[in-house]
């Protein structure tokens, strides 16, 4: 069977949606992390009708993969994540501590510093954390169980 890959769409489960391949070079999901698989554009279609009503907002999504991107610049995210050698792939990891500090900037123990306007200059966004410890504890507690129930 010829395999196009023009034809073939991405579905990420986490999102409930399907996204055009070339929305995910990575096979990973832009707004989530998590890894997609691929689908026929008709089975994409169907499902993304069926999830309709699922489907994150967009500004939500792009929200998120700012925050995604700042936590994980300068390879901080593969520094994190040899550091703590969790016991999933990176791109569950890095959509897991992703939710954590989204969380964290909800309850106001992280905060998210911007700019006014966009900029080439990435030292201008800055994750800040207000509560360190708190930050560790949760970090510990996201990835650390397993180990520690010996
Ligand atoms: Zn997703």
């Amino acid at each position: 069977m010829p395999k196009s890959a023009s034809r073939t769409y991405r579905w990420c489960d986490g999102c409930r949606r399907s996204y055009h391949p070339d929305d995910c070079p990575t096979g990973n999901c832009p707004f989530c992390g998590l890894p997609t698989r691929e689908m026929s554009k008709f089975e994409a279609l169907a499902r993304g009708f069926m999830a309709n009503e699922l489907t994150v907002s967009d500004i939500r999504g792009k929200h998120r993969q700012l925050i995604r991107l700042i936590w994980t610049k300068n390879g901080m995210g593969e520094q994190y994540y040899r550091v703590i050698r969790p016991d999933v792939p990176y791109s569950k990891f890095e959509a897991r501590v992703t939710d954590l500090l989204m969380r964290g900037a909800e309850e106001g123990w992280v905060q998210f510093v911007f700019p006014p306007a966009p900029t080439d200059d990435e030292s201008r966004y800055k994750v800040e954390f207000s509560d360190e410890e708190r930050f560790v504890q949760e970090l510990a507690a996201l990835f650390d169980s397993s180990e520690q129930e010996s």
